[in-house]
């Protein structure tokens, strides 16, 4: 059967996201230093002085936001996820007006909130620092581990090392956290399949119930590009890269972690559904120093630059938001990503709420496309879900980009 792809028409048709936004990321973008592969909104360095007029600016976009785009009362924020950046870093003082800035903005409360993650760098873990986060109604931290091997650590510039990786994994499990999450790295700098491996034992034998793992990737601008380029260090062939990503995925299977999106990685209930706001295409409020929100169709990014988003943010009259991207996206584009972000997840692309979203069939927009790489056996349907079949995982991005071009 030989079938067009439908979306042809479409390109100008703005698209408006029907569903309110019920997920809230908070950038708080400071950092002590700044690690070698980082091309992240961060400030590092001494920046203390910077995080109370920060936290003002933060409170002020908020309210300007709500505002703007105000929450549905009948669909009160269902997350919130402070990322960054190293928010552990942010001043003890500071946290305080923030959560209770948090507090007194967002509709219902924190109480009203069913997940809020807060990512922490191990060498921040202390017992005081902890309870904090966890008397305001933090129910999650994300622990930027990245490797228990204390050369690579250093190699990649990150302050802390394995034991204190431990350390701060093990803290958060006895205070109580609900949820513990740790990130690593692969793909690093001479790092070996058997090294990796080594990492990977490590983090699944901790009290934790999400593991994220992200291969390294090496931004122009970052020390590490200017150190690859220089020749003095080497990374790992593709293929032994592909070979961690593999193996990695039977050891997390064999711990009772499932891969419920291309890199993370849960007990059963530890998936972070935040996270899962984006890849389910849902709307999603976003606020700080180079954030990007999607708000009624509209994809929106802030100013990078500390001072610009400081001045946008003054207090009185003239505060505005501090965008410094707006695009509204067509129907055409927004089909595109929905598919593209969906068929990350393994619970794959649901086909009634593509109706639902956009009136038309999933597979009318996209029968060409569709067509080739379920007959290629790259994607499945089922149960109203269609997926990319277990081994064509690893290497997706390469032929589901053909979704957001269609
Ligand atoms: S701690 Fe995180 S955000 Fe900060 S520089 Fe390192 S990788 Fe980037």
């Amino acid at each position: 059967m030989t079938r067009a792809n439908g979306s042809s028409g479409e390109g100008g048709v703005p698209f408006v996201h029907p569903e309110p936004a019920r997920a809230l990321y908070i950038h708080l973008p400071f950092c002590r230093a700044r690690c070698a592969f980082c091309d992240f909104p961060v400030v590092a360095g001494k920046t203390e002085h910077l995080h109370g007029p920060y936290v003002d600016a933060l409170l002020r976009e908020l309210e300007l936001l709500f505002s703007y785009f105000p929450p549905d009362p009948s669909h009160p924020l269902r997350t919130l996820y402070v990322g960054g950046g190293t928010p552990s870093f942010l001043a003890r003082a500071e946290w305080e007006r923030l959560a209770a800035g948090i507090e007194r903005v967002l509709p219902g409360g924190i109480a009203s909130l069913e997940e809020w993650t807060v990512e922490l760098n191990p060498e921040d873990a202390d017992p005081e620092l902890l309870r904090m986060l966890r008397a305001f109604g933090v129910t999650r931290v994300s622990i930027g581990v990245q490797s228990f091997d204390d050369a690579l650590l250093a190699a990649l510039g990150r302050v802390h090392d394995a034991a204190r990786a431990v350390h701060a994994v093990e803290l958060a499990a006895d205070l109580g956290f609900p949820h513990v999450s740790v990130d690593l790295m692969y793909g690093l700098p001479s790092q070996t399949v058997s090294a990796w491996l080594r990492d990977v034992e490590r983090a699944l034998e901790l009290p934790v119930d999400h593991v994220s793992a992200y291969a390294l990737g090496v931004e122009p601008g970052t020390r590490l590009f200017g150190e690859l380029r220089r020749g003095r260090i080497a990374l790992p062939e593709d293929d032994a890269v592909a070979e961690m990503y593999e193996r990695f995925v039977e050891r997390a299977a064999a711990r009772g972690f499932r891969r419920y999106e291309v890199s993370n990685f849960a007990r059963p209930g530890g998936e972070s559904r935040h996270n899962l706001a984006y890849w389910r295409y849902e709307p999603y409020y976003a606020v700080g120093l180079g954030a990007h929100g999607f708000l009624r169709g509209i994809r929106t990014a802030n100013t990078r630059h500390l001072q610009t988003y400081l001045r946008r943010l003054v207090p009185g009259p003239r505060a505005d938001l501090p965008w410094a991207e707006v695009r509204a996206l067509s129907r055409a584009e927004a089909m595109g990503e929905f598919a593209f972000l969906g068929f990350r997840l393994a619970e794959g692309v649901d086909l009634a709420r593509f109706r639902r979203l956009f009136g038309v069939s999933f597979f009318d927009v996209f029968a060409l496309t569709f067509d080739r790489l379920f007959a290629a056996g790259i994607l499945t349907v089922d149960g109203g879900r269609a997926y990319v079949r277990e081994r064509w995982v690893y290497v997706q991005n390469s032929f589901l980009s053909e979704f957001l071009l269609a």
